[in-house]
């Protein structure tokens, strides 16, 4: 398998590397601009190598209470630490610009919102930009819009923005540097015990629970939320890999094949594009409950959802929208796009399709979700 972790890296051009805050910085410190030098001669060198590079970095809300004298607490809240992103991003990015300045490259910046990218007009956009900054040369250095971001439109944390950030990209590996070497059987800091995983070829249950939910001090995810991060961009065919971002030199390790971290195997067969946008990107509001024949319809026999297979509707949504579907024990084991609005499927669930148009005054689609909008999770 060591032979496949070689080949995957060597053959990655386009790389997405998460930098996690508490690389960026020390507990409760500023942004630690030497660590930064450090990154970007690495990062520079990968580029050398005719790989582009595209970073998602955190440490704008750490770097934003150091410069206020304030420390992140347990419920610090949220306006506050959005004006501490506001303080720190721009700090943070002007690091950047000149530190990568010194090798010769150019940085943009991209603040996202869960939003931009599950609006799919948004999402196509934002990655015709992205692709435009690379074909000139540029590095993209991403974080979440933390100033405008409320609860309902976060991404939660910069993991799972970065595993976003590959699809976005098609980017063809994901390296996350953390303060920890990598996945663990459980909990090192607590557990003198735990063993180190260098390779995850797949991600059982157990493997998730092993990991717990360890976390430093300064960041956002823990390592439950760069597991979610592997699942994430393994659905899309590309691997991931968790280094120690704290100690100098692992990225150039990496890309000289030394099997540092925690790698971890991507699935053989990648979800399309649109399909793997449906699945993990856009939001849902809502979902439809189906009986067991819906359920095998959808699962086994690749058709598409009909309103007689729908018992129950949750939330509320527009025509168009990205709702769940769950059985009737509330497993969610689909996500589709409805072509019917949550109000119209109450009239509608468990109707032939025959009987749409006598229900609603008019009946523009027999499915409610089609088989090319559905995606089987
Ligand atoms: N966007 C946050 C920041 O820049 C980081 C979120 C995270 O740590 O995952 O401070």
């Amino acid at each position: 398998m060591s032979q496949d972790r070689k080949k995957l890296i060597a053959k990655a051009k386009r790389i997405v590397i998460k930098i996690g805050s508490a690389v960026l910085t020390g507990a409760g410190e500023g942004l630690d601009q030497k660590r930064i030098e450090q990154l970007a001669a690495e990062i520079s060198a990968i580029m050398d190598q005719k790989r582009e590079v595209i970073i998602v970095s955190s440490g704008a809300i750490a770097a934003g209470l150091a410069k206020l004298g304030l420390k992140k607490t347990k419920g610090m809240p949220l306006p506050l630490k959005q004006a501490a992103a506001a303080v720190g991003q721009s700090r943070l990015m002007w690091m950047y610009e000149k530190t990568f300045a010194t090798h010769d490259k150019k940085v943009a910046q991209i603040l996202l919102t869960r939003e931009d990218l599950s609006n799919r007009t948004r999402f196509l956009n934002a990655r015709s930009t992205l692709h435009t900054l690379l074909e000139h040369d540029v590095i993209p250095i991403i974080n979440e819009n933390d100033t405008v971001a409320v609860a309902e439109i976060k991404f939660g944390d910069n993991d799972n923005l970065s595993g976003m950030v590959v699809h976005l990209a098609d980017a063809d590996l994901l390296v996350i540097l953390s303060d920890i070497d990598g996945l663990y059987t459980s909990d090192p800091r607590i557990d003198s015990h735990a063993q180190f995983i260098p390779l995850v070829e797949k991600l059982t249950a157990e493997v998730e629970r092993g990991a717990g939910d360890a976390q430093s001090l300064v960041g956002t995810g823990g390592m439950r939320s760069k597991l979610m991060a592997a699942k994430k961009v393994g659905a899309y065919g590309v691997p991931m890999l968790i280094v120690n971002g704290k100690k100098q030199g692992m990225l150039r390790s990496v890309f000289e094949g030394v099997e540092v971290g925690t790698f971890f195997l991507p699935k053989a067969v990648r979800n399309r594009s649109r399909q793997h946008w449906i699945a993990y990107t856009a939001c849902t509001n809502g979902g439809v409950i189906v009986d067991d024949g819906g359920r095998d319809a959808l699962e086994n026999k690749g058709k598409s959802l009909l309103p007689g297979g729908i018992v129950r509707i949750e939330g509320t949504f527009k025509a168009g929208d990205c709702v769940h579907c769950a059985d009737r024990s509330g497993n969610i084991f689909a996500r589709g796009l409805s072509k019917y609005s949550s109000d119209d499927l109450e009239k509608i669930k468990g109707l032939k399709t025959s009987q749409i148009e006598g229900v609603l005054g008019h009946k523009d689609y027999d499915e409610v979700i089609h088989r090319d909008d559905l995606v089987i999770l």
